[in-house]
């Protein structure tokens, strides 16, 4: 499908559609006027983890470089004003067809990093307490099985991708990994937290030592509060 065929099929999806988005993080709130979202701390609050010039090549060129698309592609469509969460629903079924750089594409890695941002903080990592670790327990056993299925997602992954705690409609937390762009939210379930294991997330700072990176992710910058934030 060309871009002007897509953008036309577009039109004749209504504003008011009854595909919901609730239930699930929204992180990037009103979509008017479309803000690139904010680093939630400074560029240097990850290092030594991940140092100030990988956060600054990642958040400055690659989630910027995602961002600015999504209001070209979707201008003058009934898009211009939707949520991005709306946007990746909406046009998640209809990836495989578009010419590249799609919309759903674009639209989930900027949701996807704005998400990404937020998983991490400094001081964090280790295991949870209260209510996560409880639900941590409840759903793998315990912290240790979460964090080696959290890194064998991670590390498993052979071109791009990204990991996730994630809820599913009964609550029970479990880890999944998607490719490229994808986000579980497209198959129902709801984010908690996730690790970014695009090469660019990590080169600079571990080369192609990934299971480097995860390990330090893991253990030193996980925000938790923020998976309990999401969680609800
Ligand atoms: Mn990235």
């Amino acid at each position: 499908m060309k871009r002007r065929e897509f953008l036309a099929s577009l039109s004749a999806i209504t504003v008011a559609s009854t595909l919901s988005v609730k239930g699930f993080p929204n992180i990037i709130g009103k979509a008017k006027p479309r803000e690139f979202p904010p680093l939630p701390y400074a560029e240097n609050a990850l290092a030594p983890v991940i140092s100030a010039q990988t956060v600054n090549i990642h958040y400055n060129r690659h989630h910027k470089g995602y961002f600015d698309p999504v209001n070209k592609l979707t201008e003058g469509t009934p898009l211009a004003e939707a949520p991005l969460e709306e946007i990746m629903m909406k046009t998640y079924k209809d990836k495989a067809n578009l010419n590249s750089p799609s919309l759903f594409n674009m639209a989930a890695q900027v949701w996807n990093h704005t998400f990404y941002w937020n998983s991490l903080t400094p001081n964090g990592g280790g295991a949870p307490t209260g209510k996560m670790l409880d639900k941590i327990k409840d759903s793998f056993g315990d912290y240790e099985t979460f964090k080696k299925q959290l890194t064998d997602a991670s590390t498993s992954t052979f071109g791009s991708g990204w990991s996730w705690l994630v809820a599913d409609k009964k609550g029970k937390l479990s880890v999944v990994k998607t490719e490229d762009a994808d986000n579980p939210m497209t198959g129902g379930l709801k984010p908690l937290l996730t690790l970014d294991v695009w090469e660019h997330a990590y080169y600079l700072d571990y080369q192609n030592k990934r299971a480097d990176y995860v390990k330090a992710v893991i253990e030193k910058l996980l925000n938790w509060e923020f998976a309990a934030k999401n969680l609800g």
